[in-house]
């Protein structure tokens, strides 16, 4: 069986894409599964927050979808087992340009992961705040797409917007990306502007909204700092048991 490819789409940036792609990739790993997490965000915040220096690195994603190398010599073990990273760089913005006219272009992500498909349960993949090139191959390549959404005034139709993009690439890419769901993200309950957003989100697109919502944290904020996942930083928190949930809530839908 080849792994289930999700991918955290927002183009807003700081929605909590990458913490939750992160995160929910620990807890995955934590509940027996074998996941490779693609950071294809050239600004590398997933690389850095598992622990590895993104401008360190010879060779990373840039190389796999502009150089063809393959993606099994890209992929780095991280200190949680059976969690892999496939990394980003600085080098990764120029990709945009350079694929321009090349053939393919929007499937070469998707080309990628099929070499490696097999050795993993699930790749989370983590896409730049933007509607470029390379998070149209973040799309291309996923099977489920999860949207991080921050329970704020303009939550709504950010939301139908991304459907909508959604939709454009199903019909002319000829792809079958499904919403697993909408996920609300750095939750504060003592808001009241917060519970009405998660409440008019719930209501509006009904069954595809997590269950799991995650709460505003100082250890989310904190891990990635040490370059660790919440699941290394501090276990006992909400925030880990928010992210624990979810990836019970991702097995379920997946198997669904
Ligand atoms: P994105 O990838 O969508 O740009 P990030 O995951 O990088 O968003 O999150 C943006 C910022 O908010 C980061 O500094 C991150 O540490 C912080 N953050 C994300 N989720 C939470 C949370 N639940 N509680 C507290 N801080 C959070
Ligand atoms: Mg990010």
């Amino acid at each position: 069986m080849a792994a289930a490819v999700i991918t955290f789409c927002n183009n807003k940036g700081g929605v909590g894409k990458t913490t939750s792609a992160c995160n929910a990739a620990a807890y995955l790993v934590a509940l027996g599964k074998r996941v490779l997490l693609v950071d294809i965000d050239p600004q590398a915040n997933a690389t850095s927050g598992l622990g590895i220096n993104p401008s360190g690195l010879e060779r990373h994603l840039y190389h796999g979808l502009v150089r063809d190398i393959h993606p099994g010599d890209l992929i780095r073990h991280t200190p949680l087992l059976n969690l892999h990273l496939l990394p980003s760089g600085p080098d990764l913005a120029g990709a945009t340009v350079e694929l321009i006219s090349a053939d393919e272009r929007e499937y070469r992500l998707r080309q990628l992961l099929r070499r490696v498909g097999r050795r993993y349960d699930y790749i989370l993949v983590d896409p730049p705040p933007s509607l470029d090139l390379l998070t149209v191959n973040a799309l291309t390549a996923a099977d489920h797409v999860i949207i991080p959404v921050q329970c704020e005034y303009y939550a709504l139709e950010g939301l139908a917007k991304l459907l909508q993009t959604i939709e454009l690439v199903n019909a002319n890419l000829k792809m079958r990306v499904k919403l697993m769901g909408a996920l609300l993200t750095m939750f504060d309950r003592t808001s009241r502007l917060h519970r009405a957003v998660a409440k008019e989100v719930r209501k509006k697109f009904p069954g595809y909204v997590f269950e799991t919502t995650i709460p505003r944290n100082v250890s989310l904020a904190e891990a990635p700092s040490f370059g660790k996942t919440i699941l290394q930083y501090d276990p006992y928190s909400h925030g880990a048991k928010a992210y624990r949930k979810l990836a019970q809530e991702i097995i379920s839908l997946d198997h669904a």
